[in-house]
């Protein structure tokens, strides 16, 4: 998303203010003791004083669910959003201000469910903006409704028997989308991984799309709390395009060879669910943005108006 790579006009900064990781901070989170958003927050935090991305020129998007109170705790300019609609926010904030950074955060159903429309055709349009899903496998804000992600047979709150179907598969679903450019997961309890995996989302030009596997100690400890206790369920991706953190190979000792341009070879990983997969799936910066295929006319108010009426006179009877 940097304006180099990407050649969009992202707002200058005409001073010299350096900023540290505080500047970003807003109040203190609510959320859970525990809870993997924590995690996401100050990761998310860490990258915008690296990149020392001005706030005001910064933008966090959400919908509805516990990781949506995001921008809350930002210190940027933010949208809670509504249920769903992230993305269509999201899209209409870069297309109309192309120079400022746009990051999403959507949870599991706000992402997979009821915005699924969105988040298909988010990915296809391509437009240049970081989206986070962090999947934490359950509704947690309306407290423990089953998800798309929740494993089948897991007991919720709506499925007391044991959700009954098996569970969706985002990167599978996503890496099968028409000019999907970036797809990436990442765990938030390895916190090396999570800040490396953002920001290559953020550098690639295009839509990135990252999966963060998020622990849910209210509900769904037993899920990824479990896992987060066992590296040798997780598998690093290496190779050409890929992130590599070396502070981890001392405890995650499980690598997987994988070409992060090669996406026969991503969707076969990202297919099969026994092990926990971490890293670069796929990326192409070639695809088409959405925002490159159109130009925007610029036009004073009076020009539009002008237009307005133009077009409403072709209706007239
Ligand atoms: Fe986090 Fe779960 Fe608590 Fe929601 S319910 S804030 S996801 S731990």
């Amino acid at each position: 998303m940097s304006g180099e790579s990407c050649g969009l006009l992202h707002a200058a900064r005409d001073d010299d203010r350096v900023f540290d990781r505080v500047d970003y901070e807003g109040p203190v989170a609510r959320w859970c003791s525990g809870c993997g958003d924590h995690s996401v927050l100050s990761a998310a935090q860490r990258l915008l004083a690296e990149k020392q991305l001005a706030p005001e020129n910064t933008v966090f998007v959400s919908g509805i669910g516990c990781s949506s109170r995001f921008p809350h705790y930002m210190k940027t300019y933010g949208f809670h959003g509504i249920h769903g609609r992230a993305l269509t926010i999201a899209t209409g904030v870069k297309l109309t201000r192309p120079e400022l950074d746009v990051f999403v955060v959507m949870g599991d159903g706000d992402c997979i469910s009821i915005g699924a429309g969105h988040w298909v055709h988010a990915v296809r349009y391509n437009v240049d903006m970081v989206a986070l899903l962090l999947d934490n496998e359950i509704y947690g804000l309306t407290k423990k409704q089953t998800s798309p992600t929740t494993p089948q047979g897991y007991k919720s709150n709506t499925q007391p028997r044991g959700s009954y179907l098996p569970a969706m598969n985002p990167l599978e679903a996503t890496l099968g989308i028409t000019n999907a450019s970036f797809v990436a997961q990442t765990a938030e309890w390895i916190p090396a991984h999570l800040f490396a995996t953002l920001k290559a989302a953020y550098e690639h030009s295009g839509f990135a799309f990252v999966r963060i596997l998020q622990r849910c100690p209210h509900f769904t400890a037993d899920i990824f709390g479990e896992a987060a206790k066992q590296p040798d369920r997780v598998e690093i991706l290496e190779g050409p395009g890929g992130i590599r953190v070396e502070a981890l190979d001392a405890i995650y000792k499980n690598k997987v060879e994988h070409d992060s341009s090669d996406l026969a070879h991503a969707r076969a990983l990202a297919q099969d669910m026994t092990a926990i997969r971490l890293g670069i799936f796929f990326e192409d910066e070639s695809r088409p943005r959405y925002e490159e295929t159109r130009s925007i006319p610029q036009h004073s108010a009076h020009e539009k108006m002008e237009l307005l009426e133009k077009e409403f006179e072709r209706y007239a009877v």
